[in-house]
């Protein structure tokens, strides 16, 4: 008979761990707490409009084709892809704003305009960074992270200094004009900490920037989600919703099963990917890998901000997906990291995926996400969001050129206290472990229980780290972990 396993949550990284087990013969029950499946990247769906919760950004499309082809599958099979241009565009000022072409010979040219003599120096930075990515996404981060000699190859060896530099440093010595420096550092965001505290090798997210572009799936990021349920459900994995797991349970130091709203349910193996902290708190204390005291002092990825609005009528002057920076960017990113607190004056993004997208919003209709990233943990209440929505719509309206708070039909605000009560997020953390330095391959938190026998965990707050590739990549590297333990 087949191996039972279980895997708590349904995020990119439990979908692709579950269909890789699958293949593998395993019998996989996935239990979600929430009514819907894909963790962090659901969808809302209200009064015609959809809306992206969480990712919005399709990049790296080559970890999604390595994903699909492992199952003799292609994206394509399930959904469309679309290539944005411009991929987006970065607002410095009424007047002053730079859209990124899909060409990386425009990108060039953008940059000497701005520049003399920069789109050289971008070249051949540019030229480093697809190098550190086939490294990175073609080698390292599908390594599971168990030791530091996972990281040393021949490839990395000739770069040791560019685990020490950073990038801030790369582009302060690379570019003087602050907006290049900025739309440079900007891909690095996503890893979750601060350029200036992001070791240069992560340039390879310039790679996946500049290089391979941004795409947009049509119907948005959760055809992703239903392409992974789809798939998972042709490899026979169950699906449990409105199934919070309260308990994991063990005997002998293994895992035997799972208590899912109060019912006790056997189990040879839990897999969990949920946020790792929560996940502890469901194994009694002497099982527990990690205190109190070792999460408090890591360096979490920002918690966010978002408004998910609808407009009555078609915006003007925006594109699909659009960065405000049009306040200090160092002094925001202090307000996350450095000095927790609300931002005084906040960079945000927003989303417009009803220009591309016709099943956003209905007809002569715009649908918009804004996200404000925010420290994790911070006070979060009804008057503070109001006060930053009017905020950041003031700014819309300025930097745009229009009116709109009297086009706004709909309007839905989610926050700390949201991320907490719907995904066990550690302080209401958005985008889980941040990847710096110290938390870097085998100084993250480990996919492999040290203390209980056939239980193991995955996600962004493990092996590689944040981002819908990553946790996809995740999924993978554990599910090979758990193959080779049970082959022992
Ligand atoms: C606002 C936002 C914007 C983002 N933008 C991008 C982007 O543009 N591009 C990109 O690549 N990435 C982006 N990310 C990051 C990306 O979405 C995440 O890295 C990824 O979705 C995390 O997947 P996961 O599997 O680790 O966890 P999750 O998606 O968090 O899944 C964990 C699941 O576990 C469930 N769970 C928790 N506790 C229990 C329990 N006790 N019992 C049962 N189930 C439980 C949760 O409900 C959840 O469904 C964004 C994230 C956010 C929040």
């Amino acid at each position: 008979m087949s191996k039972k396993i279980s895997i708590i949550g349904s995020g990119f990284s439990s979908l692709s761990a579950a269909s890789y087990l699958a293949k593998e013969g395993f019998d996989v029950t996935i239990y979600e707490k929430n009514k819907n499946i894909g963790g962090r990247a659901r969808r809302l769906s209200k009064d015609g409009f959809s809306f992206d919760m969480g990712p919005t950004w399709y990049w790296m499309p080559d970890v999604f084709e390595k994903f699909f082809a492992d199952f003799r599958k292609k994206p394509e099979d399930y959904y469309e892809l679309i290539k944005l241009s411009p991929a987006y565009k970065v607002i410095f000022d009424v007047d002053n704003s730079v859209s990124i072409s899909d060409d990386f010979n425009e990108i060039l040219q953008t940059f000497e305009e701005i520049e003399t003599g920069s789109s050289k120096k971008l070249s051949k930075f540019m030229n480093s960074a697809k190098v550190n990515y086939e490294i990175a996404i073609n080698n390292l981060v599908y390594k599971p992270g168990n030791s530091i000699t996972e990281l040393i190859t021949l490839d990395t060896v000739t770069k040791i200094d560019q685990f020490f530099g950073t990038i801030s440093k790369d582009t302060k010595r690379l570019f003087k004009n602050k907006n290049l420096r900025q739309i440079v550092e900007f891909p690095v965001l996503f890893l979750g900490a601060k350029p200036s505290n992001t070791p240069s090798f992560y340039n390879f997210m310039n790679h996946a920037d500049f290089g391979l572009g941004t795409w947009h799936p049509v119907g948005g990021m959760y055809k992703v989600v239903e392409a992974m349920h789809q798939l998972a459900l042709e490899l026979n994995v169950k699906f449990a919703t409105d199934a919070s797991v309260e308990k994991i349970l063990v005997k002998d130091k293994t895992v035997t099963g799972i208590v899912v709203n109060g019912e006790e349910i056997k189990t040879d193996i839990v897999l969990t990917g949920a946020d790792y902290h929560h996940s502890e708190t469901l194994l009694d204390i002497e099982y527990r890998n990690y205190t109190e005291k070792y999460w408090s002092k890591k360096t979490f990825a920002p918690s966010s901000l978002l408004f998910y609005v609808g407009f009555n009528k078609k915006l003007e002057n925006i594109e699909h997906h659009m960065l405000f920076f049009d306040t200090d960017f160092e002094k925001h990113a202090q307000e996350i990291y450095d000095n927790p607190k609300w931002p005084k004056e906040p960079l945000f993004y927003a989303s417009f995926p009803s220009i591309t997208d016709k099943s956003f919003a209905p007809e002569n209709h715009e649908a918009a996400t804004f996200l404000i990233p925010i420290a994790p943990g911070i006070e979060d209440t009804d008057e503070i969001r109001e006060t930053y929505f009017n905020k950041i719509i003031e700014r819309l309206e300025k930097l745009t050129n229009q009116k709109l708070t009297k086009n706004i039909v709909f309007k839905q605000s989610y926050c700390v206290n949201d991320f907490i009560e719907d995904y066990n997020s550690y302080k209401g953390n958005a985008y889980g472990l941040a990847n710096t330095l110290l938390q870097t391959a085998f100084l993250r938190p480990k996919l492999k229980s040290p203390k209980v026998k056939n239980l193991f965990f995955t996600g962004q707050l493990t092996v590689p780290g944040p981002g819908v590739p990553p946790s996809i990549i995740s999924g993978k590297i554990v599910s090979e972990l758990i193959v080779k333990s049970q082959k022992k």
